[in-house]
Formats: C-alpha cells, structure tokens, sequence
C-alpha cells in the first residue's frame, strides 16, 4: 500500500496518512508504535505533553527502519512558549526522542491569553534554521493568529494542525491555507469517538457501498479532501482497518453527504477551543 506523499511550503514531503498517539500511555507507546511501523505507518504524530515521546523514540530505534523514511512531528507545549524556552524546548524532546531532528515542529496551541505565540513561532523559524526540525507549523491557530504570525515574521507555517473531522469542518481555517500556500492536517478526525460520526446514515451508507467500516468511509473522505490524517488506536488490528483506505474511492456524491454532516454552528466541535485554551 503506497500512501500518497504531500509536498509542504518547505519542499519536504509528508505522508498523507499517519499514526497518532494522544493519550497512549507512556509505558504502551513502545508497543503501539512498533505495531504501527509493522502495520506500515511511517509517520508519526506526537507532542510534549502526551509524555510518550520517549516509548515513539524507542520504537523508532528498534525498528531498524532509516530515519529518512520516518516522518516524526511532535510539539511545542504552551508553558514553553516565552523567551528561549522554544529552544530548550525542541532539544528536550529530541533527547526523549533519540533524534538528531524532527521533521515537523508545531506550536500546540496559541493560547492567546499568555500573548506569546507569536514569539514562539519566531524561536520556531530559528529552530528550523538550526536544523533541528525540518518544517515547522502551528496547531489550533485560527485565521486572526495566522495573519498575526505572519504579519509578525513573514514566515506561513507549513502545516495547521486543528480539530477537522465531518461534523466540524472549520472552512475558515481551510480557506486561509489555501490562499496562502499552507497545508492542514486533521486532528481528531475520527471525532474522538465521541461524535457519533460512525452511525450518521451519510457515513454508514458509504461505507456500506464501497464494503469498508464506517471507520474506513471517514479517514477516505479526510484523504480525498486533501488534508493529512493521523487517526489514533493502541488496538494492531485497527491500526491495519484504518490503513487500509487505498483500496477505494468515495463518490463525489459521497463527499458532499459527508460534507453535510457538519451543522455549521460549532456544535461538532469535540475539543477545547483555541481562544479557551490556555
Ligand atoms: P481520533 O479521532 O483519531 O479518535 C481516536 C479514537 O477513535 C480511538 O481512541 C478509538 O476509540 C476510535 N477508533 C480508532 N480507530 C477506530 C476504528 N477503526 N473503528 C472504531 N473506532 C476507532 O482522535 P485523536 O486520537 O484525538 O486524534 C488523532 C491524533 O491527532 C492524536 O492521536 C494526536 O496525534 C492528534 N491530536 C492533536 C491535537 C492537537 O491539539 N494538536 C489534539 C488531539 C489529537
């Protein structure tokens, strides 16, 4: 199975599908990444603050498999967003990691109350040119953050990280990327779970149509949007379900019935808000 490679404004390439591993235990993180490289996955979203940067690196270094056929984001916690902090930051989680260099850094949140993010993403374009993360980005930003950045140094994030899955679909955020060169990647794009995407008729008629899991119908209709996608499980035999989506296509019919899915006034949001988040 071949996943499609997108090229990003810093002329790296990243694999559209990935594995994710928010709230994988710290001492199951060794496990479920192996499983995840067997299963095929080579990229891999992590941060600081899920505490499991040290089991993603200690798979990585079992598997043998060279490093630049990996492609490992983690990210930047809010409390290190002032002053220096960045640069201890990134070096502390490449120690954890076992890496020389990630190849995606990202700002976790903006949390514009602590007014600081646009110095982080200034330390972020000095840890690229150091060398120690080939692209960086941002995540939860929203347009108002990414026209402040940007007014700020120049620089447009290679990626936006930002909750993105049918039933919240934040076209804004879309329409901003699209105008300025930048790439989204959805988190949470099964829902987390706790939408219920999986009985929503749009959803289950799809997958009904094509023989695929309600699971399989959702991460198809994230790749054929175009933005990449890291959906998470610590179970092997749906880390292998949720990879294998390349086997079929959803109409464009289907597209726009999941596309109706979302209610348009934020109530499929499943996680904090980014001007809440602090
Ligand atoms: P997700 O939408 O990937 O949902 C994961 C849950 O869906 C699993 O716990 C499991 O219960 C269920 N699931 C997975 N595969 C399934 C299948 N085939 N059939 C049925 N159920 C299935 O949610 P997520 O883990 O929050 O998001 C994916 C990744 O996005 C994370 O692991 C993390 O890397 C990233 N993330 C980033 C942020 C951020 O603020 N930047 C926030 C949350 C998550």
């Amino acid at each position: 199975m071949t996943v499609p490679m997108i090229r990003l404004n810093s002329g790296h390439d990243i694999p559209q599908l990935g594995f994710g591993v928010f709230r994988v235990p710290a001492d199951e993180a060794e496990r479920a990444v192996s499983d995840a490289l067997e299963v095929g996955y080579r990229h891999i979203d992590t941060a600081a603050i899920y505490g499991n940067e040290e089991g993603v690196g200690a798979a990585i270094a079992k598997s043998g498999i060279a490093r630049e056929e990996l492609f490992i984001t983690t990210k930047l916690w809010n409390d290190r967003q002032v002053g220096e902090e960045p640069h201890d930051a990134i070096r502390e989680s490449l120690a954890r990691l076992g890496l020389d260099y990630v190849d995606l850094y990202l700002t976790h949140w903006p949390a514009p109350k602590q007014g600081a993010y646009s110095n982080a993403w200034a330390k972020l374009i000095e840890i690229r040119d150091a060398g120690l993360a080939r692209s960086i980005g941002v995540s939860n930003h929203l347009p108002e953050h990414l026209d402040r950045i940007v007014k700020d140094t120049g620089v447009v994030p290679a990626i936006d990280q930002i909750e993105l899955h049918p039933a919240y679909q934040q076209r804004d955020v879309l329409g901003w990327a699209e105008e300025n060169g930048m790439r989204i990647e959805s988190w949470g794009p099964l829902g987390q779970g706790k939408y219920p995407l999986f009985e929503n008729p749009a959803v289950v008629e799809a997958a009904e149509a094509h023989e695929v899991t309600p699971a399989q119908a959702v991460i198809r209709w994230h790749l054929q949007k175009g933005v990449i996608v890291f959906p998470k499980s610590t179970r092997k035999e749906r880390m292998a379900e949720n990879f294998d989506v390349f086997g079929f296509e959803l109409t464009d019919d289907e597209v726009a019935r999941i596309d109706g899915i979302d209610p348009l006034d934020g109530s499929g949001r499943v996680g904090t808000h980014p001007l809440e988040f602090d």
